[in-house]
């Protein structure tokens, strides 16, 4: 049983369970009084219904955002890093049930979602530190008689679309910068998992985060698309920051055109992971269960193509082998697993039809290589080797357990198929050698290089893609700057 009556993970504040959409301050539903199924992914039990927004509250929650802005704007950078330092705390001190509510409804293990937690409030933190050290410039001026200063300012109401893979994380890496700046945010969670969202606005609610500043709205894969739109053609929506599949980045960057809107996209990745043979082995595979087997495999800079230099093929698929075999597979409502299901039958229908056509193709299955059992919501942790020739380049995001392993030979073709993909997010390298690291961690074409490590995203670095994989960061100053824009101010006839 996984209904919200059973609370099979026992949540201490099922209070934080919100079915509403949160704008201006008042929990909505959506005048159209259709709703939304939340699903438990492991087992398909309804947890419970949201209401599944459309294009008036889409509208209403512009207005109240905009409203709350210049307010918002004016406050000083200490109120805001002290509404964001109590928000932080909140999330703190309820993490466990936080962690429940993602496990339960996205399927990931507790440990893992306690882990995203802690990892998506470093967001919130980060960025309530950072905003009271942001100065602005002062400009030697050229011309007597004149002081020039460049002032960092808000861009305006940010709109924010996220993905169910990392449901809190991903939120909380926008909402973090946006706020600390003096944005005021829109934001539509992913369909699939609208819970772990809204505890965490009701959380800003309990901080005292003042109403407009944060608005949010669940809804329906279909009804997404009336909310984006009204977005997209309101000017004073001035950014979109979006998270998610390439295909509907294009889609919200050609529709911001007219309004100009400024734009962050990160969006998909295919990682090619590169083990040399001078690479330390426990290192290398320490490296790779991280960066493939975290969230069942689905994260955007998950390993999706693993090479391997034809030296240490076999030692390294041996190793692999083994430690793959011992992973565990079963729902966090069950219990501690090291797997847990993928989020929807599409998804492993996706993950089934890639292994079948890898293996068309002459790979071999290692370890795993189906469902736990028929019509089962998990799919084995699998080792798949000899990946033919064509399958070493560009491949489509597997976004599942399985470690396709393909043989190179020389550090200049491992560098060719690595490169061969539209994509350019993450890519991963395990060597030795020092001169090694920096020659190939700088032919990389990837806005994050993991170099003898596979779990390597913080909210101090700077998150994001190149070629199709977006552009904008998050985490870092860089996270800031993408949420202000500069001012240049001339104060004259002062000689
Ligand atoms: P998705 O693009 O299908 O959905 C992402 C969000 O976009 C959801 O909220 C969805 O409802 C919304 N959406 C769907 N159609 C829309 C439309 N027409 N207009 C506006 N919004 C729309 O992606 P997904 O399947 O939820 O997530 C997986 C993808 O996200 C993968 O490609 C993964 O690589 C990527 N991802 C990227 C990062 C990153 O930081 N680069 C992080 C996590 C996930």
């Amino acid at each position: 049983m996984t209904t919200l009556a059973a609370n099979p993970l026992g949540l201490q504040r099922l209070d934080l369970i919100k079915t509403q959409a949160f704008i201006g301050g008042q929990w909505l539903d959506d005048p159209s009084g259709q709703k939304l199924d939340v699903v438990n992914p492991a087992d398909g039990a309804v947890i419970t219904q949201v209401t599944d927004g459309g294009a008036e509250l889409a509208k209403a929650a512009v207005d109240a955002a905009s409203a709350a802005f210049q307010n918002w704007r004016a406050t000083t950078a200490k109120t805001r890093a002290g509404l964001l330092r109590a928000w932080f705390d909140l999330i703190t001190k309820h993490q466990d049930d936080l962690a429940k509510l993602i496990a339960w409804e996205m399927g990931k293990p507790l440990a893992e979602a306690k882990g995203e937690i802690a990892y998506g409030a470093g967001y919130i933190e980060w960025f309530a530190e950072a905003i009271k050290h942001t100065n602005g410039d002062v400009i030697p001026a050229p011309i007597g008689g004149r002081q020039m200063l460049a002032v960092r300012e808000p861009v305006g109401v940010a709109a924010v679309i996220t993905p169910w893979n990392f449901p809190m994380a991903m939120i909380a890496r926008k909402f973090g910068p946006a706020l600390a700046a003096g944005c005021t945010v829109i934001a539509k969670p992913a369909e699939d998992t609208p819970l772990s969202a809204l505890a965490l606005v009701a959380l800003a609610e309990e901080a005292g985060i003042p109403a407009g500043v944060i608005n949010i709205i669940p809804a329906s894969r279909e009804r997404t698309p009336q909310i984006s739109q009204v977005w997209l053609d309101d000017g004073r929506v001035r950014k979109i920051s979006f998270t998610g599949s390439t295909p509907v980045g294009k889609l919200l960057a050609r529709g911001s055109a007219d309004t100009l809107k400024r734009l962050s996209m990160e969006l998909g990745g295919d990682a090619p992971f590169i083990v040399f043979d001078d690479a330390d082995l426990d290192i290398a595979v320490d490296a790779l269960m991280k960066a493939k087997f975290r969230n069942a495999g689905q994260a955007c800079i998950a390993a999706n193509r693993v090479l391997v230099q034809e030296g240490i093929y076999d030692a390294l698929a041996e190793r692999l082998a083994a430690t793959v075999g011992k992973l565990t597979v079963g729902a966090a409502t069950d219990g501690a697993f090291d797997i847990g299901p993928l989020i929807n039958e599409r998804a492993l229908e996706k993950v089934e039809r890639l292994v079948a056509a890898a293996v068309a193709k002459g790979a071999k299955v290692v370890v795993g290589g189906s469902r736990a059992a028929p019509g089962s919501a998990f799919f084995q942790p699998t080792v798949l080797s000899d990946m033919p020739a064509e399958l070493r380049s560009s491949c489509e995001e597997i976004f599942g357990p399985v470690l396709p392993l393909a043989r190179f030979s020389t550090e200049e073709e491992a560098i060719a198929l690595a490169n061969d993909t539209p994509f350019g997010l993450a890519s991963y390298f395990c060597t030795q050698d020092q001169k090694r690291v920096w020659r190939v961690a700088s032919r990389l074409e990837s806005g994050l290089v993991g170099v003898n490590e596979g779990a390597i995203s913080s909210e101090y670095a700077p998150f994001g893609g190149v070629k199709e994989s977006g552009y904008g960061r998050e985490g870092s100053v860089h996270g800031l700057a993408d949420y202000q824009s500069l001012k240049y101010i001339c104060l004259g006839g002062l000689g």
